[in-house]
């Protein structure tokens, strides 16, 4: 069973490097008071990713509507975010590569 500190830093590397809200570094640019989705979450996420056997795109999204935005108070509804909507959430802006990563882990020995 992998730790979540493994998924972190595989998520780090692969994705927080191309973030538009990195530096150069690819350290985060974010303050105390905005918190990125994908760190807040991550539990969530992972059962999310691991709910889906098929590695469908569409299941994916539909397993991340259902058991993390459901849970994040940024939803205006089931339907509706705006920070998705204005593309602003790392997390559903850079999902694809989240779950490939998340699968790389889980195949590496
Ligand atoms: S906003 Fe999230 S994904 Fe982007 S650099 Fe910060 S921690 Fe990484
Ligand atoms: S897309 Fe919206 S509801 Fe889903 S995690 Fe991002 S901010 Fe939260």
């Amino acid at each position: 069973m992998k730790k979540n500190s493994e998924y972190l830093s595989a998520i780090r590397e692969a994705v927080c490097s191309i973030c538009v809200d990195s530096d150069e570094h690819g350290e985060c640019t974010l303050t105390k008071n905005e918190l990125c989705a994908v760190e807040y979450f991550l539990p969530r996420i992972l059962e999310a990713v691991h709910s889906v056997e098929n590695h469908d795109m569409d299941e994916y999204i539909e397993a991340l509507r259902e058991k993390v935005c459901k849970y994040c108070k940024t939803a205006e509804s089931e339907e509706s975010c705006h920070l998705r909507e204005d593309v602003n959430c790392s997390l559903d802006r850079y999902f694809p590569l989240i779950v490939e990563t998340i699968l790389k882990v889980d195949s590496d020995h």
